[in-house]
């Protein structure tokens, strides 16, 4: 028979690594709380224009990784390779603003791009972010940065660098469009075909650009920073103080952009050392203009967006283990079927006090059960044979020192209650 196999670039998550993603899960979920954030969840797919328009049409991901097909209403359909474009799609869509003038979202969510496959980098990978939307202060960009750094230091990640800049707005972003082309412009052809490519559509991304030579030749290039415009000066000037206040360290990168034309002023990056500068593990930056360009009122907003593989396997590379492996409390071995009743009447008990229990399902040997209990490292086992049938006590083996005694059938929870395990 034929058997299947995944797709590429996809993996299986299984235990115990799922435990890993479970406790990532909750930890995100509880810091979002702390700062009143809310979940929000979009579609697995959308219409590919929302994408085209909200990422950009000359971006990789827009020109070369997206997933996108035709349905059989012969509609363009695109499998969501990030978050930010649903999720503003959503609050036009839903008139969230019409509700309260400020909302404060999140999410973790799984996202899908046909990327060369390669460590940390899949074709249905995960993020988690937040966006706050309808705030144009700097205290919004704040509380994101503060939001993030919150999550990833309760991770124990180790090592966190924080990059920021201003990307300024269209204002004296147009001003300094001239002037680093007018930089770049006599060594042009020195520079990677990409960047060719970006000088007339998007010369600041030329800034942004990894290859080394571009790095080099970009050394000397002018800051936007030295040309913001009053309003985005402050800004800035108010981002900064803000973080000092905090004591959130920071670096000022002036070369740290994010291309597209609906981000303004804040943007940031934070870095693990583990992993070396050039990986970040969280990006992000305000986006005033998107809201527009979706066909919504002009609405400003900021957010970030971090990937969770890259995340876990910094972690791991870190020896940091986010779930607590412990055993069950309790495994029950039965030898005889009359003992069945019992077993699931006291399993059902013990579960619904919160004990973690089990008990054999492949009705094997007392010797391969007791196996089978230290490999779940439990901490108590209850034996009932024959001779605890007709005594109505179980066997109780504690499994940390091997002292066993008996106990009641209805005295077993109460007996737990004692050992405090929970
Ligand atoms: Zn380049
Ligand atoms: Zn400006």
């Amino acid at each position: 028979m034929k058997q299947f196999k995944r797709i590429k670039g996809t993996q299986d998550i299984l235990p115990p690594e799922s435990r890993q993603w479970a406790a990532l899960e909750n930890l995100i979920h509880e810091i979002m709380e702390r700062y009143n954030f809310h979940e929000i969840r979009t579609p697995v797919f959308e219409q590919t224009e929302l994408f085209a328009r909200g990422i950009g049409q000359l971006t990789d991901i827009v020109s070369k990784e997206m997933y996108s097909f035709q349905d059989r209403g012969k509609k363009q359909i695109t499998l969501k390779p990030e978050m930010t474009a649903p999720v503003m799609r959503a609050f036009i869509e839903n008139k969230m603003y019409a509700q309260q003038p400020i909302h404060k979202l999140y999410y973790i969510a799984s996202l899908f791009r046909q990327e060369k496959p390669q460590a940390g980098r899949l074709r249905q990978f995960h993020q988690f972010g937040a966006e706050t939307i309808g705030s144009a202060d700097p205290a919004a960009d704040i509380e994101m940065i503060d939001l993030a750094v919150a999550i990833y230091k309760k991770t124990g990640l180790k090592d966190l660098q924080l990059s920021i800049n201003s990307v300024g707005d269209p204002l004296c972003r147009n001003r300094f469009r001239k002037i680093l082309q007018d930089y770049i412009r006599p060594n042009l052809n020195l520079y990677c075909e990409d960047c060719k490519k970006r000088f007339e559509t998007n010369p600041m991304r030329i800034l942004d650009c990894k290859n080394e030579s571009c790095i080099k030749l970009n050394e000397q290039a002018p800051k936007l920073t030295d040309y913001l415009c009053d309003g985005c000066a402050e800004h800035y000037k108010q981002l900064k103080s803000g973080l000092d206040n905090l004591g959130i360290a920071y670096r000022e990168n002036p070369y740290l952009v994010r291309g597209l034309d609906y981000y303004t002023r804040t943007v940031f990056e934070i870095t693990s050392g583990a992993l070396g500068a050039q990986n970040a593990v969280c990006g992000g930056g305000r986006y005033d203009l998107l809201a527009e360009e979706l066909g919504g009122m002009p609405t400003p907003a900021t957010g970030f967006a971090a990937g969770m593989e890259r995340l876990l396997l910094v972690l791991q590379s870190q020896q940091i283990d986010m779930a607590e492996t412990t055993g069950l409390d309790v495994f029950i071995i039965g030898m005889e079927n009359d003992a069945r009743p019992i077993i699931d009447k006291t399993l059902l008990k013990l579960r619904n006090a919160g004990y973690r229990c089990d008990q054999d399902l492949l009705k094997r040997s007392i010797k391969a059960q007791m196996r089978e209990a230290n490999r779940q490292a439990a901490r108590y086992v209850l034996i009932i044979g024959e001779n605890e049938l007709n005594s109505g006590k179980f066997a109780v083996k504690d499994m940390s020192n091997g002292i066993q005694t008996e106990i009641k059938f209805e005295d077993i929870e109460n007996f737990l209650e004692q050992q405090k395990l929970i």
